[in-house]
């Protein structure tokens, strides 16, 4: 394949790493300096700190700057301008787009966009598509409704982009965007992983097969972990057909990372993006690979709402592959973002990533898609509940799959659980994003 065909960049996304890297720095300093000049809470924050932008002349100064996190954004936006506060960095009549974050951890955080902004993000996105295969061939299906929050919107602007045919499927219901995937001949969606699931799972209701009875060949995972666990992966490949990709953002940041045809872990999008990872204990920057941290990112290019050094609280490794197949030179991540540093929780003393209980539950056939973790506190000693889904014609051999189950928790968590085990169909089931861990020691 040549190139221009490969990639939608294909000068950016093949550069030797030695320009990848003056490039990013030069656009550090760039948005360094519109965040200085422009925006009064960046200002201050680097005047406290006595940075000026002109002191950062090489990629290890750039540990000198100040770091942001989530509520230093929350506090800024009760300042004026109303309501996005001090953080916006252009005159207020530039704006074109509001949306804001989920709020799912609190009050959510405004984000303004200019229209330059909004054509930042997808061609961001573009990016991401193009790698999965989406073409002008495409008719690309939008299961989704539209909202006050970000996700999506600049995926169907980027598939419009790449010339895609887009199917805007937001005001029907699951079972009627499955019949008009069928019936237009879709050949793309974007989703969540709990609904490419949920999905599956209503067409079979349907008595349809998705892998036989759709026509999809790629699907756009985004919004949870699901795509970076290889048994979820799995499953929801097998249940479509499909490729199935993983791709990660966030409002404050935008789209920063992508899997590519190799599906060798994920790309932090380089050219848009610088990302550092740090030892959660100790601060130090991680640059060798097999060490998870937690992820600080900048965003280059986003004027409107500046975005430098943020602690994400994504928890994420290098991969030890120097130079994918693919022959993008962004450097991956093994297994994409691991966790969130919130999710990760200590239980019984011991450290525990719900991904991972998700990976031993979805790896063993006999259960179904559904599980729910549920942590209590009885006395002075933690006890963790795990349900899981029991498909019908495994029923009989509960005590087997128990076993496996037991020792591949042990094996992957270190942890000893009360398994509790349902009828498929019977466990709650989530139209976007899932809560299926419920840390409820607090509250006792
Ligand atoms: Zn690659």
């Amino acid at each position: 394949m040549k190139p221009e065909e490969q990639y939608w960049n294909p000068i950016l996304e093949t550069l030797p790493r030695e320009k990848l890297q003056q490039f990013q720095l030069k656009k550090f300093k760039s948005i360094l300096k519109w965040a200085y000049e422009n925006s009064p809470f960046y200002r201050s924050l680097y005047k406290d700190a006595g940075l000026e932008p002109g002191d950062i002349k090489t990629l290890d100064d750039i540990r000198k700057v100040p770091k942001t996190e989530k509520s230093m954004l929350r506090e800024a936006q009760g300042k004026k301008p109303y309501p996005y506060g001090s953080i916006l960095s252009v005159p207020i009549e530039q704006v074109t787009e509001y949306r804001q974050t989920s709020g799912t951890t609190g009050q959510p955080v405004y984000h303004p966009e200019t229209w330059q902004d909004w054509e930042w993000s997808a061609e961001s996105w573009a990016y991401a598509l193009y790698a999965y295969g989406y073409r002008d061939y495409d008719r690309v299906f939008l299961p989704f409704g539209y909202s006050i929050n970000i996700a999506f919107w600049a995926g169907h602007y980027a598939a419009e982009k790449i010339g895609c045919e887009v199917v805007p499927g937001g005001m029907l219901d699951t079972e009627a965007r499955i019949l008009k995937m069928k019936e237009i001949r879709a050949t793309a969606f974007m989703a969540t992983p709990t609904y490419i699931l949920g999905m599956a799972d209503t067409a079979r209701k349907l008595g349809l097969d998705p892998a036989k009875d759709l026509y999809i060949k790629k699907i756009t995972a985004a919004g949870e972990p699901g795509a970076c666990v290889p048994a979820t992966k799995k499953r929801m490949e097998e249940a479509w057909g499909a490729k199935v990709y993983d791709q990660v953002g966030a409002t404050e940041i935008g789209h920063w990372g992508f899997e590519c045809q190799a599906q060798a872990g994920l790309h932090v999008l380089e050219a848009f993006h610088l990302v550092e990872i740090e030892d959660i204990d100790t601060g130090a920057t991680i640059t060798e690979p097999g060490k998870r941290g937690s992820m600080v990112i900048t965003t280059f290019d986003r004027f409107a709402h500046p975005c430098l050094r943020f602690d994400s609280k994504d928890i994420i490794e290098w991969s030890p592959v120097e130079r994918c197949e693919c022959g993008r030179t962004f450097r991956l991540l093994k297994g994409g973002v691991v966790g969130r540093a919130d999710d990760i929780t200590k239980v019984k003393g011991v450290l525990l990533a719900p991904t991972a209980i998700e990976e031993v539950v979805r790896d063993i056939p006999e259960l179904g898609d559904e599980y729910e973790v549920i942590v209590t506190k009885k006395g002075d000693i933690d006890d963790i509940a795990l349900k899981v889904e029991i498909n019908p014609d495994a029923k009989r051999n509960v005590g087997a799959i128990e076993q496996k189950l037991v020792q591949q928790l042990r094996l992957k968590t270190g942890l000893r659980y009360n398994l509790e085990f349902h009828d498929y169909g019977t466990l709650p089931r989530y139209d976007v994003k899932a809560k299926r861990f419920k840390d409820l020691r607090h509250k006792e």
